[in-house]
């Protein structure tokens, strides 16, 4: 299978908003930013209204920039040809990688700049990856991961 070095054109594009802009802000400089709880500490990802943590609904928030670096924690080769606007990208990989910041911190991406086989061979849980910033647009990159060298 070839190296996908890109997920773009993006055929679902992501939008920053109010909930989101510090994600895209920070991505577009090449940062990680996660939603931070500073009651109690906890990295909340995706942001939400309530901290994962300490179960406030109204917590205190901060934007915090983490290292980009973690590990495979799951993974699926989606040949769901339904997903509107990747119908001609299957097979690709899909991830939940957990951030070295905390157990449990899970992000979800794609796996660029490897070769893999169309079950995934190749793939292992565990293994170590990096973000990389895939742009989309002018004003959107997403974070998606890499193995780590
Ligand atoms: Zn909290």
């Amino acid at each position: 299978m070839p190296i996908q070095t890109t997920m773009a054109p993006y055929g679902i594009m992501p939008v920053s908003t109010a909930d989101t802009k510090p994600i895209w802000d920070g991505a577009k400089e090449g940062k990680l930013v996660v939603l931070k709880c500073s009651d109690c500490g906890f990295l909340n990802w995706p942001p939400q209204p309530w901290c994962g943590g300490c179960k406030n609904p109204d917590f205190n928030k901060e934007w915090v920039a983490v290292s980009g670096r973690g590990t495979i924690y799951c993974w699926y080769i989606c040949h769901d040809t339904s997903i509107t606007g990747y119908e001609e990208k299957v097979p690709y990989a899909v991830l939940l990688v957990e951030l070295e910041e905390q157990k449990g911190l899970l992000v979800m991406s794609n796996l660029l700049n490897f070769e893999y086989g169309t079950l995934g061979e190749g793939i292992e849980n565990g293994a170590a990856v990096e973000v990389v910033f895939d742009k989309a647009s002018d004003d959107i990159f997403v974070p998606q991961f890499q193995l780590r060298r």
